[in-house]
């Protein structure tokens, strides 16, 4: 299993929001999103035992697997792994694969179409579907995505060093306007802020 970091924060986005979790970021991604900000390219491999040990060592008890996109290689043999030592584990996935069995919390980020999404979902329920957003896009209507226990929007952040010249992260207003708009027209949509960017957090 290759990993680029292990590392405990809150998390920061969706429904699960400030809980205190452990991430594991799996290497590498089948996309290439422009707005990516996250490392997914190095990374090193543990084995099983290895990887077992980094964990625990965190001592939170819950992992979220992510990347990259995690589905490349995660397996279902490793979340029952974890599973059997009593860990909740989630995923944060960008729909482009259909998750391994055994999780107890898909976030589904969708980099793919509606019709992808239905097809890799349609035997393993979605706990959260949760769109980036910059100002301008077009959101599919929920009655067309797959079902979900939440569906959120998260405005995407202004990159470090843009033009503002900060090299902290700063959030959008152009784009967190835009996400009340589309919240206006479909309450069912639910406002997520990446708080741990908020709190200069991991
Ligand atoms: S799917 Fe996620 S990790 Fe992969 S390029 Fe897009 S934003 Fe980055």
């Amino acid at each position: 299993m290759k990993v680029v970091e292990i590392f405990t924060s809150i998390q920061g986005e969706g429904a699960n929001c400030g809980l205190l979790v452990t991430f594991v970021r799996l290497t590498g991604c089948n996309l290439s999103c422009l707005y990516c900000d996250t490392n997914f390219e190095t990374g090193t491999e543990y084995s099983t035992e290895e990887l077992t040990a980094a964990v625990t060592a965190e001592g939170t008890r819950r992992i979220i697997w992510t990347g990259g996109e995690p589905t490349l290689r995660l397996t279902e043999e490793l979340v029952t792994h974890f599973a059997d030592l009593g860990y909740w584990q989630a995923i944060e996935t960008n729909g482009t694969k259909t998750p391994p069995r055994g999780l107890d919390y898909i976030t589904v980020s969708p980099k793919v179409s509606v019709q992808t999404l239905r097809k890799n979902f349609r035997d393993t329920p979605i706990d959260e579907i949760r769109y980036p957003v910059a100002r301008g896009v077009t959101i599919p209507d929920i009655d067309t995505l797959p079902p979900a226990r939440h569906y959120l929007l998260s405005p995407i952040f202004e990159p470090k060093g843009s033009d503002t010249g900060s090299e902290k992260n700063l959030l959008s207003e152009p784009n967190l306007t835009y996400c009340l708009e589309l919240m206006r027209q479909d309450p069912r949509w639910r406002l997520s802020v990446q708080l741990h960017k908020l709190l200069h957090l991991p």
